[in-house]
């Protein structure tokens, strides 16, 4: 009887194992049509000062599958690094990322940050720098009002021309900071040679600081490392009170979080900065959220 049930165990692992990689080969071909079928889609998450004034907003890629749903970036944007497409999608991210930003200054909110991550096949691919400022072109946008998120994991094996696209950028004016701090690499010392204005904290630090725990001290200590460095600091997935109240103790320049907002619907964001901000800060709003 046992041997039966592991039988069965076998078998419908490997089925598992099946419907995952039809899976996968369902939505690798479906992401081939996503960008031309409009399937692609933005959020935006705000990013807050210690204030409550707004610093901006991180634009989180959607895409919903006409069969299976939304699926979730972690599981399409390394399909479409496998199949290249990457390059051409966060090239549309960009554009449709500064398109946002301009609405929302004429909307009366200024002085925002953008931020939008980057792979490290766009950083490698040619023209990269060229079309880039060609979308701040046609735009209108302001350099310093684009963030560039990389990742500690893509600045391991960077090579030294990946160095210099991220040094021309800077050069422009455009801002980079090292997403998911912390998870990656252990080495400090190429934090000096990499051109960043900010650090974001990984959300598995911000997870444990409430409580007597050894994130409590490690945050704490980040948090001056990366100001001495000459850094800001942004806290990733804030989601309690008490992680929000310790990181203002500890002198963190931006927090964002579920606590604060989820990532949002462009047609959200407007009733979002009006009810919420104010309560988690409990403070006079900033008059910048008044849109
Ligand atoms: P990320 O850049 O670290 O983005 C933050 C992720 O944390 C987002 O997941 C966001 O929804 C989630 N998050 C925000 N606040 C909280 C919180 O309080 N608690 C928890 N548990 N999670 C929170 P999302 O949108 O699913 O994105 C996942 C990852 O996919 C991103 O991680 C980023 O690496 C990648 N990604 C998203 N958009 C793009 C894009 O346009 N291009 C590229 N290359 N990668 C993208
Ligand atoms: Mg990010
Ligand atoms: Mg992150
Ligand atoms: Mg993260």
């Amino acid at each position: 009887q046992a041997k039966a049930a592991g039988g069965n165990r076998i078998a419908s692992y490997a089925e598992d194992g099946m419907a995952h990689v039809h899976r996968t080969e369902e939505l690798r071909s479906a992401l081939r049509h996503a960008l031309s079928a409009n399937a692609l889609s933005l959020r935006y998450q705000p990013l807050y000062e210690s204030s409550g004034a707004l610093r901006g907003f991180e634009a989180l890629l959607r895409w919903r599958h006409p069969k299976l749903g939304d699926i979730s970036p972690a599981e399409f944007v390394p399909l479409a690094e496998q199949s290249g497409q990457i390059v051409e999608i966060g090239e549309w991210v960009l554009g449709e990322a500064c398109r946002m930003l301009n609405r929302a200054e004429a909307k009366g909110l200024r002085q925002l940050v953008m931020s939008v991550n980057l792979s490290p096949l766009q950083l490698r691919a040619p023209g990269f720098v060229e079309s880039l400022q060609h979308i701040l072109d046609r735009t209108g946008t302001r350099p310093e009002s684009l963030e560039l998120e990389i990742t500690e994991s893509m600045m391991i094996d960077a090579d030294d021309s990946m160095n210099t696209v991220l040094y021309r950028l800077r050069g422009m004016g455009i801002r980079i900071a090292l997403d998911d701090f912390g998870v990656g690499y252990a080495s400090l010392t190429y934090l000096r040679k990499l051109p960043l204005h900010t650090l974001k904290l990984d959300r598995s630090f911000i997870r444990h600081i409430g409580e007597q725990s050894a994130e409590h001290v490690i945050v704490r200590a980040m948090i001056s490392l990366v100001h001495q460095l000459g850094f800001e600091v942004v806290a990733e997935g804030v989601e309690t009170e008490d992680q929000f109240r310790l990181l203002r103790e500890w002198g963190c320049n931006f927090y964002q979080g579920y606590l604060l907002a989820g990532p949002l619907e462009e047609e959200a964001v407007g009733a979002h900065l009006l009810k919420h901000a104010c309560r988690v800060f409990r403070a006079p709003c900033d008059e910048r959220v008044a849109v």
